[in-house]
C-alpha cells in the first residue's frame, strides 16, 4: 500500500464491451460471473499501475491523494454471502485524505464494536438467534421481551392517537392470494416453501398487505369512510442468504410495524404529510432527532398512470418540504409500483440507518380491484400507501441497543429499579418494597443474595440498571431507600413514594440521555 501511494499512480478509466471485458479478465471466474450479470453492454474498468478491476467509479485522480490508510482485518467470506459457495479471503481496508479523519474513523469503529448489539444482547441477556435450529430466527429473552413490550405498548397508543386502527392477520395464505397479489410471480424467491392443506397450496406470508386488502374487500366503501389507516405488528418471513444474516439487523423472520393507508386521490397529500409527521415524532420519542429523507421517483418500467405518479411524487415532496427535512432525490429509483420516501436516522455514533419506508402502490389496488364509491356515486380506485415507521422490531431493536449502548432510558429499561439489601435483616422490608414498585407499574427486581454490597452494585452497573435502591438498617427504620442513579450518581435517601413519583415522571417524559 505504502509503495502504491508513494508512486502516485493515476487511476485510468476505460470502457469495454462485455465480450472484450471477458477476454480481459479471462482467468478470473468470479469477475466473469459479475460481468454476465451487469446491465447493458458496456462495462467500466479502472486501472492503476498493473492492477485493473471492474468498477463503476468514481475514483480519486491518483494514489498519491491517499494520505492515511489502514488495513483493518482479514476474514473468510463466502462468495456472494452464500454458505453453499466457496470461502474466499476478504481483506478489509480503508483510506482517508488525512490522518485525523482516519483516527476519527478508527475511534468510531472501536466504539461501534463495544456497542455491537450482539455483544450487548448477550451481556444483558436480551435476545439470541437460533443458529443451528434456524438461522436468522430470533429468540426474545425475558428482558428483551420487556423492552419489546414497552415499544409495542407505546406504538399502539400512538397509532390510536393518530387515527389508526390495529389489525391482526394470519401467518399463511393460500397460493391464490399470492397469485392475485403478484407475489408468486415477482417475489417467490423470497418466500418460504409452500405447504399442503387439504390439497391446496399455502405460503408463509412475506408481507401483510394482501390480508389488509381482504379486510377492505369485505365491505363496500364510500368516500366518506376514507381515509382508512390500518396498522399491524405483522410477523413476516423472507428468504435471506445465510451469509448475509447478521444479528438482529438481517434476519429471516421479523415483525414489521406495518400500516396501509387507503384514501381518495384528494386525501393523498394530507395523508402523506401526516405519516411523515408521525414518523418523525416516533423517532424523536426513541431519542433519534437526526433524520434524512430519500425520495425515489418513477423508474422506466412502471405500472399506473403518469398523472397518478406525478400526484404521488408531489405529495411526497410537499411533505418533506413542509417538515423542512433534508432530502435527496433518487430519480427513477422507485419501485415499479410507486414512488417512495425512505428515512435514514443517525444514531449516537453518527451512523445512518435506513428505517422508515413510505411507499405508494398503484399495483395492488388494481390487482385486487379495490374500489370506493365517490361523491358522484361512481366507483373509483383508492390510493394505497404502505408504510413501516420503525421498519421491523428486530432491526429497530438492534439499532436501539447500539444507539444507547445498552443503557436504555428509563421508559424502555428492562429492569428500571434494582433493590439491593446490605444484609438478610432487610429482606422482609425489601420484598414489600418490590411489591409496591411493581404495583406502581415499575419493572423492579430484588437482589437478596448474601453477597457483598459492592459486588451487587457492580453487577447492577454492568446490567446498566437506571436506578439502584439500596437498603440497610437505617433505611428500614426511616421507611426510605437510598437511591443511586445510573446517570447522576448518589441521590441520597428518599421516601419510596417520592422515588415512585420521580420515576413515573421520568417515564412519562420519555427522557433519553445517550
Ligand atoms: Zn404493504
Amino acid at each position: 500500500m505504502a509503495e502504491i501511494v508513494k508512486a502516485k499512480l493515476p487511476f485510468e478509466k476505460s470502457e469495454m464491451s462485455k465480450s472484450e471485458a471477458k477476454k480481459f479478465f479471462k482467468s478470473a471466474k468470479y469477475k466473469l460471473e459479475i460481468i454476465d450479470e451487469l446491465e447493458g453492454d458496456v462495462v467500466t474498468i479502472y486501472k492503476h499501475g498493473d492492477f485493473a478491476d471492474l468498477c463503476r467509479g468514481p475514483h480519486i485522480k491518483n494514489t498519491g491523494e491517499i494520505k492515511a490508510f489502514k488495513l483493518l482485518k482479514v476474514a473468510g467470506a463466502y462468495w456472494r454471502g452464500d454458505a453453499k459457495n466457496q470461502m474466499l479471503q476478504r481483506i478489509y481496508g480503508t483510506a482517508f485524505a488525512d490522518k485525523k479523519a482516519l483516527e476519527d474513523y478508527l475511534k468510531l469503529i472501536e466504539e461501534a464494536e463495544k456497542r455491537d448489539h450482539r455483544v450487548i444482547g448477550t451481556q444483558l441477556d436480551l435476545f439470541s438467534t437460533m443458529e443451528e435450529y434456524g438461522a436468522g430466527l430470533v429468540l426474545w429473552h425475558p428482558k428483551g421481551a420487556r423492552i419489546r413490550d414497552a415499544i409495542e405498548t407505546f406504538w399502539k397508543e400512538q397509532h390510536y392517537k393518530n387515527g389508526y386502527d390495529i389489525l391482526y392477520t394470519p401467518h399463511i395464505g393460500r397460493s391464490t392470494l399470492w397469485d392475485t397479489s403478484g407475489h408468486l410471480s415477482f417475489y417467490k424467491d423470497s418466500m418460504y416453501s409452500s405447504m399442503d392443506i387439504d390439497g391446496q397450496d399455502y405460503y408463509i406470508k412475506p408481507m401483510n398487505c394482501p390480508f389488509h386488502i381482504q379486510i377492505y374487500q369485505k365491505t363496500v366503501h364510500s368516500y366518506r369512510d376514507l381515509p382508512l389507516r390500518w396498522a399491524e405488528l405483522g410477523t413476516v418471513y423472507r428468504y435471506e442468504k445465510s451469509g448475509v444474516l447478521m444479528g438482529l439487523l438481517r434476519v429471516r423472520g421479523f415483525t414489521q410495524d406495518d400500516a396501509h393507508i387507503i384514501c381518495t386521490p384528494d386525501q393523498v397529500s394530507s395523508e402523506i404529510k401526516e405519516v411523515l409527521r408521525f414518523s418523525l415524532s416516533m423517532w424523536k420519542a426513541f431519542g433519534f432527532t437526526d433524520v434524512k429523507a430519500y425520495l425515489a421517483t418513477r423508474p422506466e418500467k412502471a405500472v399506473g398512470e403518469e398523472a397518478q405518479w406525478d400526484r404521488a411524487i408531489s405529495a411526497l415532496k410537499d411533505a418533506v418540504e413542509q417538515e423542512k427535512l433534508a432530502y435527496e432525490l433518487d430519480e427513477g429509483g422507485g419501485a415499479f409500483y410507486g414512488p417512495k420516501i425512505d428515512l435514514k436516522v443517525k444514531d449516537a455514533l453518527g451512523r445512518e440507518w435506513q428505517m422508515t419506508t413510505i411507499q405508494f402502490d398503484f399495483n395492488l389496488p388494481e390487482r385486487f380491484d379495490m374500489n370506493f364509491i365517490g361523491s358522484d356515486g361512481k366507483k373509483q380506485r383508492p390510493y394505497m400507501v404502505h408504510r413501516a415507521l420503525l421498519g421491523s422490531l428486530e432491526r429497530f431493536f438492534g439499532v436501539l441497543i447500539e444507539h444507547y449502548g445498552g443503557a436504555f432510558p428509563l421508559w424502555l429499561a428492562p429492569v428500571q429499579a434494582k433493590i439491593l439489601i446490605i444484609s438478610d435483616a432487610q429482606a422482609e422490608y425489601a420484598k414489600k418494597l418490590m411489591s409496591k414498585l411493581r404495583e406502581s407499574g415499575l419493572r423492579a427486581e430484588l437482589d437478596d443474595r448474601s453477597e457483598k454490597l459492592g459486588l451487587k452494585i457492580r453487577e447492577a452497573q454492568l446490567q446498566k440498571v437506571p436506578y439502584m435502591l439500596i437498603i440497610g438498617a437505617k433505611e428500614v427504620e426511616a421507611s426510605s431507600v437510598a437511591v443511586r442513579s445510573r446517570n447522576k450518581g448518589d441521590l441520597g435517601a428518599m421516601e419510596i413514594e417520592k422515588f415512585i413519583e420521580m420515576a413515573r415522571e421520568e417515564i412519562r417524559s420519555r427522557k433519553s440521555e445517550v
